[in-house]
């Protein structure tokens, strides 16, 4: 193995001085690297590297410049997005196909913020008052702490990256400890797209230990974090405590209606890739499939024949759709749901281990459980694995009931020709998002973000330089 991977400070790569943790590779347990885990001294020199490159010019840059160095970013980041696609597919898991188009993507959610760059102005506000002038700017919140998870990593931190670089701020990354490659590839990227020293930096390290350090440091303005909802809920209250700025990008437990008007094979495969799409390890999943009755035992068969036809294994593989999950904790955790169901509910397919030549991984396939009951805690609990509970319901009314029952509130779909239906239960659903005969389609150019559990805040378009920026009042009196 190399040595241990380096921190990305002031536009420098440094040794790490504290321990180190062993990142494995997911479809074989092998370990693949020694990530430095960051110590607070670490994450001070980061967060005063950004602070210093905000105060020596950042801070002053036009938006023209920050546009031309965010879209160099882009095209560094689709000119290596095969790179970034083998690293993701050996570090997560990811099907390599999927993390290609994850980096592709990722580009142009680079390219729709630097277009924001040069576009970020207030407004002229009348007052009751005569000869004044009442104006707003929107200026950076200065120093951003990005908390990361591994489960799409190439995304995850650029979404973060883009609209804090496009509205002036400097960030610091604290990639996850299991998937810290992509994130220090992106700096390797950053350096050569040429933005100042300290405007990026990325210290590696573990939650409790570098997460926590860089949550805590007073020089930090604003907290960006995706990931679990308990550990949102800490950082949450130590933003709180501190009074910093904050916003949370979390956990989901999503409802797919399909009513009986719908096209049913379109809704059956979208419902399968909805859930299964990087082994369930996705916020949005669609993890609670809600049928109603009338077509629930036909639609189950074509929902079971659909996710049958998902292919499980290596995900360097091109035809592989389904790789492993990250961790055999989350292995065990996932398979731990699904047998606690099994009294009540029938697992119709999948719902153990794959063994063979996937034995060394974390491999689970495509699991479908029927007969759920929206109190189970198969349908209220967060799995992150690719298992899709079946619950049927009798009408409309009952269908929003179950959808809204959770404490989670990420994204919510409906399948029906009926576009009255459609736009009633859209507006019904306690959802950030809703898709509608859709499922998984997310644009730079749109809000993501989740009502209740599921976070604070809206990461994509226009909403998103909301969470980067203050706004300040001007009153002027005229003479
Ligand atoms: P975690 O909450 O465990 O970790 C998220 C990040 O927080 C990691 O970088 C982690 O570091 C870090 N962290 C952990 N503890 C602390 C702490 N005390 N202080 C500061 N940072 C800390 O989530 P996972 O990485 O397991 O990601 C999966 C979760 O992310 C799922 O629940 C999923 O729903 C959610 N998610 C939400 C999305 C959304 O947009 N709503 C998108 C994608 C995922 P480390 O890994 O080193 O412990």
């Amino acid at each position: 193995m190399t040595e241990a991977t380096k921190h990305f400070i002031g536009g420098d790569w440094r040794a790490g001085a504290g321990p180190t943790f062993t990142v494995l590779n997911p479809s074989t347990g092998a370990p693949i690297a020694e990530m430095a885990i960051g110590t607070p001294e670490e994450v001070d020199e980061a967060v005063r590297a950004a602070r210093a490159a905000l105060d020596g010019g950042w801070a002053d840059s036009t938006g023209s410049e920050r546009r031309k160095l965010l879209l160099r970013l882009a095209a560094l980041v689709a000119e290596e997005a095969a790179d970034l696609g083998r690293i993701t597919a050996e570090d997560v898991g990811m099907p390599q196909v999927f993390a290609f188009g994850e980096a592709l993507f990722s580009a142009e959610y680079l390219e729709y913020f630097a277009g924001w760059a040069d576009k970020i102005q207030g407004d002229t506000i009348p007052v009751q008052a005569p000869r004044v002038l009442d104006y707003t700017l929107r200026e950076p919140v200065g120093v951003v702490a990005a908390i990361v998870p591994w489960n799409a990593p190439t995304s995850l931190t650029l979404w973060k990256m883009a609209p804090a670089l496009a509205a002036g701020n400097a960030i610091v990354v604290k990639p996850s400890e299991h998937a810290p490659l992509v994130p220090l590839r992106l700096m390797d990227l950053v350096a050569r797209a040429g933005f100042p020293p300290g405007v990026v930096g990325c210290v590696t390290g573990t939650g409790p230990e570098t997460g926590r350090a860089l949550v805590e440091h007073p020089g930090v303005d604003k907290i960006a974090f995706t990931g679990g909802t308990e550990t949102g809920r800490e950082v949450a209250s130590t933003a709180g405590r501190l009074l910093k700025r904050v916003s949370l990008e979390l956990g989901g437990k999503s409802a797919n209606i399909v009513f009986a008007d719908a096209d049913l094979d379109a809704a059956a495969s979208q419902a399968c890739v909805a859930c299964f799409l990087g082994s369930g390890q996705q916020c949005i999943a669609g993890s609670r499939l809600l049928v109603e009755a009338s077509i629930h035992d036909e639609f189950c068969e074509r929902a079971v024949a659909a996710a049958r036809g998902f292919i499980t294994g290596d995900p360097m593989d091109p035809s592989v759709q389904l790789g492993p999950l990250i961790s055999a904790r989350q292995l065990d955790r996932v398979l731990a749901f699904v047998e606690e169901a099994r009294p009540e509910a029938t697992v119709a397919l999948g719902g153990a281990r794959l063994g063979g030549d996937l034995a060394r991984g974390y491999f689970v396939p495509p699991t479908v459980v029927t007969g759920v009951r929206n109190d189970m805690p198969i349908a209220r609990e967060e799995i992150f694995g690719p298992v899709l509970s079946v619950i049927p319901f009798r009408d409309e009314a009952e269908a929003i009931q179950i959808a809204n029952d959770s404490p989670y509130g990420l994204a919510g779909g409906v399948w029906t020709n009926d576009l009255s239906r459609a736009h009633a239960v859209a507006r019904a659903l306690k959802a950030g998002t809703v898709w509608v005969n859709s499922w998984l389609a997310v644009n730079p150019s749109t809000p993501f973000g989740g009502y209740k559990s599921s976070g604070v805040g809206r990461e994509g378009g226009r909403e998103a330089l909301g969470l980067y920026t203050e706004v300040k009042n001007v009153y002027v009196q005229m003479r």
